[in-house]
């Protein structure tokens, strides 16, 4: 088990920054997940780690020792790639074990270690076969064992379950936490799959444009997010947000108006004088577990709706629907009718409103 620490890290090609101001603790046996949209830089981070990408600035240390010279093979790290990568003439058995081989280990050794890694990943039965003979899971876990016989200090993970159908990956995605569980080891994953992350991680480090955005457990991103972009990234189906203006500003309270949404009473939010001015613009952020719909008038929050469709999950309802100026908002349907093309109101309070700046921070009361 190791940990690790970045420090001020950041990443150029030629004059493009790609990465800027990385700095994260990653402590010993922790199941790290790297997650953010596509092209944020999340797989270059990883690379960093692991060796396969110079560091343009900033220290990577692992167990207290800079890293940053020190070669991808001599890290003692394994990564998991999306793509497999296994030798499609070797069995089982024999990818799982050749790095072991190609380090000289006696053969009482590799066939041990590599029994044991098929234990853990009940891949027993399969150590004969050829990687053609395999499903895309039985694959996968091919080369999560391959990286398991290493031993290593570090596990790093690349997308690894992104060629799996949804069902698999979810199937794997319980497989992975089992085997952080078994084998205790610091673990890093990337993927752009918000919900993978929330599933998997105990810390996430949420990255958009090359900056590290927020980083936390799960809930905490999803219940106290610092800026818009973390508040409408995590979360199924995303936060919405409505945008507003500050028109009064008293000691306890500020009251906001809706900009595009005429029809929307103002709304009183719990904000103490000097927290925003009169005529800042704001965004206020409800979840779709926040808000409803209802026949009335109701709540702190009515704007007036008409239903655009909606999905029944089964244990869920989620009912889309468009205000007089044409936004779209979604929220989770309690109770009552919701037929297509009703009108109504969206109705939330203020106790569950996120209100964000103009440069998409929170504002906090
Ligand atoms: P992610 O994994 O989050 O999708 P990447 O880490 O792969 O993103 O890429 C981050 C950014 O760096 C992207 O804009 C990508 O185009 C750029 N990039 C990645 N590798 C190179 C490279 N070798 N040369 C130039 N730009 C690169």
């Amino acid at each position: 088990m190791s940990d690790l620490q970045i420090n001020d890290a950041f990443k150029s090609y030629g004059n493009v920054d790609v990465l800027r101001n990385i700095n994260l603790d990653i402590e010993s046996g922790e199941f790290v997940v790297l997650v953010g949209p596509s092209g944020c830089g999340k797989s270059t981070l990883l690379r960093m780690i692991s060796g396969l990408e110079s560091i343009t600035g900033g220290e990577m240390i692992i167990d207290g020792q800079v890293v940053n010279d020190i070669d991808a093979a001599k890290r003692g790290i394994a990564m998991v790639f999306q793509s497999y990568a296994l030798f499609p003439h070797m069995t089982v058995a024999e990818n799982m074990g050749f790095s072991l081989k190609l380090a000289k280990a006696p053969k009482t050794e590799i066939k041990e270690k590599v029994q044991r890694a098929a234990a853990i990943l009940q891949l027993e039965k399969l150590l004969d076969r050829k990687p053609s003979q395999l499903s895309g899971g039985q694959k996968q876990r091919v080369a999560i064992g391959r990286a398991i016989v290493r031993n290593p200090k570090v596990f790093l993970f690349d997308e690894p379950l992104s060629n799996l159908d949804a069902e698999l990956r979810i199937e794997m995605r319980a497989e992975l936490i089992q085997l952080h569980k078994k084998l205790g080891t610091t673990m890093i994953y990337v993927t752009h799959d918000q919900v993978e992350a929330m599933t998997l991680a105990d810390k996430m480090v949420v990255l958009e444009g090359g900056n590290i955005q927020q980083v936390g457990k799960p809930l905490e991103l999803y219940d106290d997010p610092s800026n818009m972009f973390v508040a409408g990234f995590v979360g199924t189906p995303r936060m919405n947000f409505l945008p507003a203006e500050v028109i009064d500003v008293s000691n306890k309270t500020t009251t906001l108006r809706f900009h595009n949404e005429k029809n929307a009473p103002e709304i009183v939010l719990p904000l103490s004088a000097g927290t925003l001015a009169v005529g800042a613009k704001v965004s206020i952020g409800i979840r779709p577990d926040h808000l409803h719909f209802s026949a009335e008038r109701t709540g702190d929050l009515a704007v007036p709706v008409t239903v655009a469709f909606v999905e029944e999950l089964g244990d869920l309802t989620y009912v889309y629907v468009d205000t007089d100026t044409g936004t779209r908002l979604s929220l989770q349907k309690k109770d009552g009718r919701h037929g297509d093309g009703l009108t109504g109101f969206a109705v939330a309070d203020t106790t569950s409103m996120f209100v964000f700046d103009a440069d998409g921070l929170r504002v906090r009361a």
